[in-house]
C-alpha cells in the first residue's frame, strides 16, 4: 500500500508564537517542531513519501527546518486560509503520485509514535479511514456566563487527534465535494469524512500525542523533547568552584560580599572575595562557559578593587540566558580566622540577594584545616562552592 503523509504546517500559530516565527518553527529539544514531525514520518518504514503544507512567506523558515532531511521529502506546497483548504492543497499535490493511503497530520503534534502511525494504516483494511483519538476522561461541564449550567455524559466521547489516515481516493473525493458545496468550516478531516458518509474508525492514542497550542505547551514540549519527563533524565546540572586568596596588608576581609573586620586583608586584584569567586566559577561550570579569569581578566584595570558581586551577577545572567534556574548555592570556607559564625547569616542573605534565591537555598559553612597547610598556618583563605541549576521545563 503506497502511503503519503501530508504534514499541515500552514497555521500562523499566534497562540504559542515565540518571537515572530509560528509555533511549528519553534525549537523543542534543539530542533524545529516541524522538522521533528517530518522526521518521524520520513523514518517510518510504511510511509513512502512526505509533503509539508506551509504558509506563503514561510519558505525560508521551511528550508531551514527541513534541510538535510531524507530524499522522500517532497517539495512543499502552499496552504490556504483555513486548515481545510490547506489539506486540500496537499491532497491535490500528491494526486499525481496515485497513493493508496494518505496520512494527514498536524505539524504541531511532534510526539506522534511510529506505532500509532502503523495502527491507523492497519485500520484501513477494514475502514475508509482511521484517526488517532483519546477517550475523554475529565467530567465535562456546560457553562453559562461562567457558571455551571449542566454536566455532560462523557461516555462515548473522544478527542480527535492526528494522524487522520484515509484511503486517498475516498478522502480526496470528500474534500472536493465539501469544497464544491461551499463548505469551509470543517476543523478536521474526520468531520469532512463523516459529512461525506465515510466509515472512519478510532485508534486509541495517548496524551503523549499532544498538540502544541499555547506557549505553556511549547515549554512542556521542549522539556519532553530535551529528554525530560518519564522518557529521560531531567536537565539538572551541578558544578563546583574553588578559589584561594592570600592574606596581606589591611584591616578587613570581604567574604560573600560582607565586610568582616580582621587584622589582615586579602590580596587580589578585585576585592579578593574568594567566596563569590568560587560561586562565580561554579555557575559558569554549569554552562561550560570557562572560568572567572576568562570573563574578567586580572590584567584589566577595570576590575581593580571591583565589587565581586559584578562577577557573580554576570555569571548568573549567562545561566539565565540559557534558560537555567538556580536551585541552590552552597559555599564552604576554609580558614582558621576570622571567625565566620557571627557573619554567616549576613553572608547567606547577601548571596541570596545577589542570586535572587530564597534564603533556604543558600548555605554558607566554614571549617578550619586543623592547623595544617596554608590555611592552617594562616597564610590565606580557601573557598569551595557548589551550585545546582535546572534547565528547561
Ligand atoms: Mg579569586
Amino acid at each position: 500500500m503506497k502511503a503519503i503523509a501530508v504534514i499541515v504546517a500552514a497555521g500562523s500559530g499566534m497562540r504559542a508564537a515565540t518571537g515572530t516565527a509560528p509555533k511549528q518553527f519553534a525549537r523543542i529539544g534543539g530542533e524545529p517542531v516541524l522538522r521533528r514531525s517530518l522526521r518521524i514520518f520520513l523514518e517510518h518504514p510504511r510511509v513512502d513519501g512526505v509533503i509539508a503544507v506551509i504558509r506563503e512567506g514561510d519558505e525560508a523558515l521551511y528550508e531551514e527546518a527541513s534541510s538535510g532531511l531524507d530524499a522522500a521529502l517532497l517539495p512543499p506546497v502552499h496552504g490556504g486560509a483555513t486548515r481545510q483548504l490547506s489539506v486540500l492543497a496537499g491532497l491535490r499535490a500528491i494526486e499525481p503520485m496515485n497513493p493508496d493511503a494518505v496520512l494527514i497530520h498536524d505539524a504541531a503534534r511532534p510526539f506522534v509514535t511510529p506505532a500509532l502511525i502503523a495502527a491507523t494504516l492497519d485500520a484501513l483494511q477494514a475502514h475508509d479511514g482511521a484517526i488517532a483519538a483519546l477517550p475523554v476522561t475529565d467530567t465535562l461541564k456546560r457553562a453559562e456566563a461562567g457558571r455551571i449550567a449542566g454536566t455532560l455524559a462523557r461516555d462515548d466521547l473522544w478527542r480527535a487527534q492526528t494522524p487522520q489516515t484515509f484511503r486517498f481516493s475516498k478522502i480526496y473525493a470528500a474534500h472536493r465535494a465539501a469544497s464544491e458545496a461551499g463548505r469551509a468550516d470543517f476543523t478536521d478531516d474526520a468531520a469532512i469524512a463523516e459529512w461525506h458518509g465515510l466509515d472512519v474508525a478510532l485508534v486509541e492514542s495517548g496524551s503523549h500525542n499532544m498538540k502544541i497550542t499555547t506557549s505553556d505547551d511549547l515549554r512542556y514540549a521542549d522539556f519532553l523533547a530535551s529528554g525530560g519527563g518519564s522518557a529521560g533524565v531531567p536537565d539538572i546540572r551541578s558544578a563546583t568552584g574553588f578559589d584561594v586568596h592570600a592574606f596581606g596588608e589591611g584591616d578587613h576581609v570581604i567574604l560573600c560580599g560582607i565586610r568582616i573586620p580582621h587584622e589582615r586583608g586579602l590580596t587580589g586584584h578585585s576585592d579578593a572575595d574568594a567566596c563569590l569567586h568560587a560561586l562565580t566559577d561554579a555557575l559558569l561550570g554549569t554552562i561550560g562557559a570557562g572560568d572567572i579569569g576568562g570573563h574578567f581578566p586580572p590584567s584589566d584595570p577595570r576590575w581593580e578593587d571591583a565589587d565581586s558581586a559584578i562577577f557573580l551577577q554576570h555569571a548568573a545572567a549567562l545561566v539565565g540566558d540559557r534558560g537555567g534556574r538556580i536551585a541552590n548555592a552552597d559555599v564552604t570556607l576554609i580558614c582558621e580566622r576570622p571567625k565566620i559564625g557571627p557573619h554567616r547569616e549576613a553572608m547567606r542573605r547577601r548571596v541570596a540577594e545577589l542570586l535572587q534565591l530564597d534564603l533556604e537555598r543558600v548555605s554558607v559553612k566554614a571549617t578550619t584545616s586543623e592547623g595544617l597547610g596554608f590555611t592552617g598556618r594562616g597564610e590565606g583563605i580557601a573557598a569551595l562552592a557548589t551550585v545546582t541549576v535546572a534547565f528547561g521545563g
